[in-house]
């Protein structure tokens, strides 16, 4: 089919996610065949600079050679089995490299519940928490306290502890109840939890970054108050590290930075290097513990999916952590995070149409100046972006950039020139 072909074809029978549809009949979007590095090639040859490693998963770029052969090795194995009444190496041998990653401290994360999407490793955590708490008697908390402006994706129960307003507010009807508290501020969490700690089965936040939000950065300690406060009104925390997780933040998960360690931790994007729907929620020993009993007890975890834990995926897991190690990834990010700061610093925060750079690590957002709703300035930033061959994100006027963690310091210049001319074209605000 040609490109033209394969774009009537797509208005005729795809519904995209999180897209106006009829804004997207009279757009034509690249077509992406085949990606090598950090670049996507469109079905016209067309090379683009992938600035958000797809969705903020492609850690390691796109054929990455180590977790293509993974993926083939496995193929040749077995492409997927049942976790229920049975096993498979590499579900046990992740789970194993996983532990061994994970945040460290005053308790540690002892087991791995896998699932494939973060959307779903959230809902898991919060299940497990409601569940745990009845099995220990504790019937009354019943409710969970997430953040203002907070996102754990779009399933019913992640959308009932999201907070932005325009994702959620919709479905409300349908969701379960929760307490939200401010962004970023450890005494208004303080509050809630002195009015309604006895109801409270768990706080769900992301840490040190609300990516989906715009890249809103919480106040240094705000991470280590929560888990404090946790524990003083007997409280779970979950801590959703499906965007700041493998090396985003420039550690490898997000909570190591303020050494805190959360009771469930959820994981998904990067896990496979961005190859395949896989995700995990870790357990500390004591949640697990409280499922253990005798078979009339029913203290099981009711949850489960069809590709719980799918062996490809598992192996391509196992591979990207092994690229982590082999590859010294966060070594190497060190010196290109300070650089990304220098590149924004130096050509994006002089142009008159920016109003905020918020970074943290690889995670960057370039908020606009106000701009009228129709304009679409954050859509017509992106496209102009793609012109001049990089592919970025808006999330409403703010920029995204979230490069693949291997993006090279010569591409990473290229990419943050060419977002600082097209917020120059679009907006025609130059410097
Ligand atoms: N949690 C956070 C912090 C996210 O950023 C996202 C996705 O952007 C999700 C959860 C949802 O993950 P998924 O899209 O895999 O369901």
């Amino acid at each position: 089919m040609t490109t033209a072909e394969l774009r009537a074809a797509d208005r005729e029978v795809l519904w995209h996610p999180f897209t106006q549809q009829q804004g997207w009949q009279a757009e034509d979007a690249p077509i992406i065949e085949r990606g090598e590095g950090c670049t996507l090639y469109d079905t016209d040859g067309n090379a683009y600079l992938d600035g958000v490693s797809s969705l903020w998963c492609t850690v390691h770029g796109h054929r990455h050679p180590a977790i293509d052969a993974a993926v083939r090795a496995q193929l040749d194995r077995v492409a997927h089995t049942t976790m229920l009444g049975l096993s498979h190496p590499p579900a046990i041998e992740l789970a194993r490299r996983l532990l061994a990653v994970a945040p460290r401290g005053d308790r540690e994360l002892t087991r791995v519940f896998y699932s494939d999407n973060g959307s779903t490793a959230n809902e898991i955590a919060l299940k497990m928490a409601f569940q745990w708490h009845k099995l220990r008697g504790d019937e009354a908390r019943t409710r969970f306290v997430y953040l203002d402006m907070s996102y754990h994706g779009d399933t019913v129960g992640s959308v009932s502890v999201g907070g932005i307003d325009l994702f959620h507010t919709l479905f409300r009807p349908l969701l379960f109840d929760g307490l939200r508290a401010a962004a970023g501020d450890a005494a208004d969490l303080e509050r809630i939890l002195r009015a309604h700690g006895d109801e409270v089965a768990a706080v769900i936040v992301e840490p040190l970054v609300q990516g989906a939000a715009g890249i809103l950065l919480q106040p240094e300690g705000y991470l280590r108050a929560v888990r404090e406060l946790c524990d003083r009104f007997g409280v779970l925390m979950i801590v959703d590290e499906v965007a700041t997780g493998f090396g985003r933040t420039g550690t490898m998960f997000a909570c190591e930075h303020e050494g805190v360690v959360p009771d469930l931790m959820s994981v998904a994007k990067g896990l496979t290097g961005g190859y395949l729907p896989l995700a995990a929620t870790l357990a500390t020993e004591r949640v697990y513990e409280g499922f253990l009993g005798e078979f009339h007890e029913f203290r099981t975890f009711f949850h489960g999916h069809t590709y719980t834990g799918n062996p490809l995926a598992c192996a391509a897991a196992i591979a990207s952590l092994d690229v982590f190690e082999d590859e010294g990834t966060l070594a190497a990010l060190a010196p290109k995070i300070d650089l990304l700061a220098e590149l924004l610093a130096e050509h994006v925060a002089p142009l008159a149409s920016v109003a905020a750079i918020r970074r943290l690590g690889f995670m960057a957002g370039i908020e606009l100046t106000e701009f009228a709703l129709q304009d679409r300035m954050g859509h017509r930033v992106t496209l102009a972006a793609r012109r001049r061959g990089a592919i970025v994100r808006p999330l409403g006027d703010v920029v995204v950039l979230m490069p693949p963690l291997s993006m090279s310091p010569r591409e990473l210049t290229r990419l943050v020139t060419i977002t600082a001319a097209a917020i120059a074209e679009a907006t025609g605000v130059p410097a």
